[in-house]
């Protein structure tokens, strides 16, 4: 069994971690009275996943990625939540008289004993990490116990026999609103008032989902509850108005950014979740190849310069910062970041958020972060002017500065940045690379079929030289929800600024001959590393041409 004091010597021999944060993990150890492993986790060394893999390969028991699982609600009934959280466990399935359960260690008898007695079935073990486990548990049975859809349907048909619905009635809804969509971990809740009915829908891995239907006459109540949870003005509904708030669920905290537009059926609601779980990867997790993580890596331990990931929202951006500063050597080098909002806590990192209300924004956290004699800025994104220049600066007088940028491509990045005033020859001086990326979403493992490419499939790959015969088609099972897919990976291309490409900015060359030449030097635009994605059976080429077609 892998005691948790080795686990430290066999992260080293991975090389996942350092001696020198192995000294520090011990150090605060001593102080604490943490378990090594535990602390290696909470100074951000390691994340709590990647100590679940070690486990279960030090075991040889499999281990499963709770965030990309949905538990079955027959193994949940079969035994309780106390039991479960008494002996460490989770039910995952139930099926051909056994049961699979998740532990945290891969020693723990206790589980698979009380498991095998209470159900009288055969137990299949695998590994989970222990951050995830509590929260999924929380979740799994709060939801079993409280079906959402039963209880909404029984507010439904109390409005439509009152024709009204009560106060208490607005809110529960409202909360179940909101908690379905943390329950389907969608980023976004949309909910639009039509001519007949409201209808939610919630965005899951990037794709809008169907999510409810609600009587008409519920709609100005659920519109004015939300108003007054994101303090806004609800007498107010001819313009748009935007807000926040904080939804308390299940020991968690969940900050809600509210946006209204008056539309000509009434206002129309979109709830963003930032759910405060931004996670922790390592930049070879992400879905860059080999060669390109090599490229990247080489890039974030660069003394100075200007480093951009860009991509629309919800691309992904912040993960790969984070998994960038998990690059930087933090133990020598100061990082500062100014955020909006801070998604994940990162130690030895000295994170800041920003506050509009109180004026605290990128620029300004630009231009103190000076006097704070940093190496590494991290400025959560450029939205104007000052902001563009202050990173420029920054870079110029020895700083590496890690930013983001709102574009579709690599390349259109620098036409940006020139429209917002920055100086050609700083800008071809400073700039090191751009990171432009998509997310693309995972066929799901449980209802995937393989199928054969015909010649119209085939040629598409070949358009990219690819040999590719056969790939997956997704069906949708209960357990992506009828989505057939389940998890992201990135797709990127990455604009490196050699000589050529500095001297094209400065002479003011046009993007798209930017961007041609740097296609014959070897950036790979998105759909060639999508399809890629497809030939390796991660993807279908549906998804690939839905978001790089
Ligand atoms: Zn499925």
């Amino acid at each position: 069994m892998a005691g948790p004091v080795k686990i430290g010597d066999i992260l080293k021999s991975k090389g996942m971690v350092t001696d020198k944060q192995l000294d520090i993990a011990f150090i605060q150890h001593k102080v604490t009275g943490d378990l090594i492993g535990d602390v290696l986790v909470k100074l951000g060394f390691v994340s709590a996943k990647e100590r679940g893999q070690i486990l279960a390969e030090q075991s040889g028991i499999e281990f499963i990625d709770l965030d990309e699982y949905a538990i079955s609600d027959e193994a949940l009934k079969l035994v309780s939540k106390d039991v479960s959280l008494k002996n460490e466990f989770v039910p995952l399935d139930v099926g051909d008289g056994k049961v699979s359960i998740g532990i945290t260690e891969p020693g723990n008898i206790m589980a698979i004993d009380t498991v095998a007695r209470l159900t009288k079935k055969q137990v299949k073990t695998y590994i989970v990490d222990r951050d995830t486990y509590y929260d999924t548990i929380e979740k799994a049975y709060y939801f079993l116990e409280n079906p959402i859809y039963q209880q909404m349907e029984k507010i439904i048909r109390n409005v439509l026999s009152t024709g009204a619905p009560s106060g208490n009635e607005l809110v529960s809804m409202t909360d179940m609103i909101i908690m379905d969509g943390i329950r389907k971990n969608a980023t976004d809740i949309h909910i639009t008032p039509t001519p007949d009915v409201t209808q939610v829908f919630y965005r899951v891995d990037g794709v809008l989902q169907f999510g409810h239907c609600l009587p008409r006459a519920i709609h100005i109540g659920i519109t004015s509850r939300i108003k007054i949870l994101g303090h806004i003005d609800i007498a107010e509904t001819r313009l748009p108005q935007d807000g926040a708030f904080s939804f308390d669920f299940l020991n968690k905290s969940y900050d809600l950014r509210v946006s209204t537009i008056p539309t000509i059926y009434g206002e129309n609601i979109v709830l963003r979740i930032l759910s405060g779980k931004g996670t922790l990867l390592r930049m070879e997790s992400l879905g860059f190849d080999a060669a390109e993580t090599a490229r990247l890596r080489g890039l974030f331990q660069k003394p100075y310069g200007v480093i951009l990931v860009t991509g629309p929202t919800g691309s992904g951006k912040t993960t790969t910062l984070y998994s960038a500063l998990r690059e930087v050597n933090l133990l020598e080098r100061n990082v500062l970041t100014v955020e909006d909002p801070v998604e994940y806590k990162l130690s030895f990192v000295k994170q800041t958020q920003v506050l509009d209300r109180a004026g605290y924004d990128f620029a300004l956290a630009g231009r103190n972060f000076m006097r704070q004699d940093p190496d590494v800025i991290l400025l959560g994104e450029i939205r104007d002017e000052e902001t563009a220049k202050i990173a420029i600066r920054a870079s110029i007088t020895g700083h590496l500065v890690i930013t983001t940028l709102h574009t579709n491509d690599a390349v259109t990045s620098i036409p940006r940045l020139v429209d917002l005033n920055v100086d050609k020859y700083l800008l071809s001086s400073s700039l090191l690379a751009i990171v432009s990326q998509r997310l693309l979403r995972k066929v799901c493992n449980y209802c995937k079929t393989g199928y054969s490419f015909n010649d119209e499939e085939k040629a598409l790959f070949r358009e990219f030289g690819i040999q590719a015969e056969s790939g997956y088609k997704s069906a949708g099972c209960a357990r992506c929800n009828n989505t057939g897919y389940m998890g992201r990976t990135v797709i990127a291309e990455i604009l490196l600024v050699d000589d050529e490409v500095k001297e094209m900015i400065y002479e003011g060359i046009s993007a798209p001959t930017i961007k041609e030449r740097a296609i014959t030097k070897g950036m790979r635009p998105f759909k060639h590393h999508g399809m890629l994605k497809a030939a390796e059976g991660i993807t279908t080429i549906e998804e690939v041409l839905r978001v790089a077609g």
